[in-house]
C-alpha cells in the first residue's frame, strides 16, 4: 500500500475503523474431523515406503487414502514446497486460498489441507506437527505458510534478469514430468500455490509486507498428515534452504527432505469415510 495519503479522514474515521472483526468463515461450521480417531490410528501404523527429495530438487510421491505420510527434516533446517493432487483427477488439487481462509495463514494439526474448486473437499489433514510448539513469534511470524507462492523462476527473472532452473516451481514441474511422462509446458500448468513445510513467514507489523525468516525446523521435526483421498504429492526442496537468506540461487546451504508413507492397521478406519466431492449443483444460477 502506498504511503502517501491523498484524503482527508471523514470525521467519522473512528467509528467506521471501529466495526467488529468478524471470523469470516466458522470452523464450527466444518464437515467433523475425528481428531480422536486419526489420533488412535497413527498409533499402529506401519511404514511402507519412503523417499529423499535430493537439495534443490523435486520429487513425486503416492499415498493412497486412508494413509498417512510425513515430510520429515533429515540433516539440516530445510524449508520444502508441497503440491497435492487428486491421483485420479490433476484438475483438482490443493487450494491455498481456501485453506487459509477457512483455517489461517499458517497451519498445523487438525488443520485440513482443502482441493479446488469444484470439488471443496479436505484432501489432507495435518495429524502431528513437532513444531506446534512455535505458535506466533514477536514479528508475528508462524510456521507452515499457506500465504506466500512457490518461488519462481519468472518472478526471479523480472527481478535479477537471470534464469534459474531450480525455484521449486521448475522442481515441482521437473518432477510432474517425470512421474507423468508429460512436456514440461503441459506440467508446470498443473503446479499450483503450495503448503510452505516448516517455513517462518508473516507480514511485518508496519508495512504488512510478506516476511520470512530463518526456519526453527530441526534434524528430527516432521509434519504428518492422513490422506483423506488418494494423493498424488510432489515436494520441492527449496533453493532458499531454512529461508532465513538468500533465495533462488545456489548460495544457501540446502538439505535434503524425507517422506515417509505409513500404512494404518487393517479394520483400523471401518468408521471413517474418504469425504465427496461438494455437493453444491453447479449450475451457478443457469438453467
Ligand atoms: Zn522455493
Amino acid at each position: 500500500m502506498s504511503d502517501t495519503i491523498h484524503h482527508v479522514p471523514p470525521e467519522d474515521a473512528a467509528e467506521r475503523r471501529a466495526a467488529p472483526a468478524l471470523i469470516c468463515y466458522s470452523i464450527d461450521q466444518l464437515p467433523p474431523c475425528d481428531m480422536k480417531l486419526y489420533e488412535q490410528v497413527r498409533q499402529n501404523m506401519t511404514k511402507v515406503s519412503e523417499l529423499t527429495v535430493a537439495p534443490r530438487d523435486g520429487a513425486t510421491f503416492n499415498v493412497p487414502e486412508g494413509h498417512f505420510f510425513r515430510i520429515v527434516s533429515i540433516e539440516g533446517p530445510q524449508v520444502g514446497d508441497l503440491n497435492l493432487w487428486n491421483a485420479h483427477d490433476l484438475s483438482e488439487r490443493f487450494f491455498s486460498g481456501k485453506t487459509r481462509q477457512l483455517h489461517a495463514t499458517h497451519v498445523s494439526t487438525g488443520d485440513r489441507l482443502w482441493s479446488s474448486l469444484p470439488g471443496l473437499r479436505p484432501m489432507a489433514t495435518i495429524t502431528h506437527d513437532t513444531l506446534d510448539w512455535y505458535g506466533w513469534d514477536e514479528d508475528g511470524g508462524g510456521i507452515h505458510d499457506v500465504i506466500g507462492t512457490r518461488c519462481d523462476p519468472y518472478t526471479n527473472f523480472m527481478l535479477k534478469g537471470l534464469d534459474y532452473h531450480h525455484c521449486c516451481h521448475s522442481n515441482l514441474t521437473r518432477a510432474l514430468v517425470t512421474a507423468k511422462d508429460i512436456l514440461p509446458r503441459e506440467a508446470e500448468l498443473h503446479i499450483h500455490d503450495v503448503l510452505n513445510v516448516f517455513m517462518c513467514t508473516g507480514f511485518t507489523h508496519d508495512t504488512h509486507q510478506y516476511f520470512m525468516k530463518a526456519s526453527p525446523v530441526r534434524p528430527g521435526d516432521f509434519i504428518e498428515f492422513f490422506a483423506e483421498i488418494d494423493l498424488l504429492g510432489a515436494l520441492s526442496t527449496c533453493p532458499g534452504g531454512d529461508c532465513g537468506s538468500s533465495h533462488s540461487d545456489d548460495s544457501t546451504p540446502c538439505y535434503p527432505l524425507l517422506v515417509e508413507i505409513f500404512k494404518p492397521a487393517e479394520d483400523s478406519l471401518d468408521s471413517w469415510k474418504s469425504p465427496a466431492r461438494s455437493g453444491y449443483s453447479g449450475s451457478h444460477g443457469l438453467s
